[in-house]
């Protein structure tokens, strides 16, 4: 279920300089509960196809701070973006591929 091409991409310097900045921007606050943020979002969400393009995959535009339950809720109501940033584990439930607290 992991979809290792965003792997490299969540751990490169651009990603994290412009996570900082958005989480910053939405002043650490999930931006539709009003809880602590601790995930960033792409609104559209990352595939293999655009995940090269800066416009999409690191414009600030695109990215929006949420808590985790909210973000969990974002993408577990379209079954094939969930793999974005969550897999399986060997036990069937689903879990971050990467811890993404402040
Ligand atoms: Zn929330
Ligand atoms: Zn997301």
């Amino acid at each position: 279920m992991a979809r290792p091409f965003a792997k490299p991409f969540y751990r490169s310097r651009e990603w994290e300089k412009v996570r900082q900045y958005v989480i910053r921007r939405d002043k650490y606050l999930c931006q539709k509960c009003g809880s602590p943020a601790e995930e960033v979002h792409h609104k559209i969400h990352l595939s293999p196809e655009n995940i090269n393009d800066p416009e999409i995959a690191l414009s600030p535009d695109n990215l929006v701070s949420l808590c985790r339950d909210c973000h969990f809720r974002e993408h577990s109501n379209k079954r094939t973006a969930v793999a974005e940033e969550y897999e399986f584990d060997e036990n069937g439930f689903i879990v971050p591929i990467k811890k993404d607290t402040i």
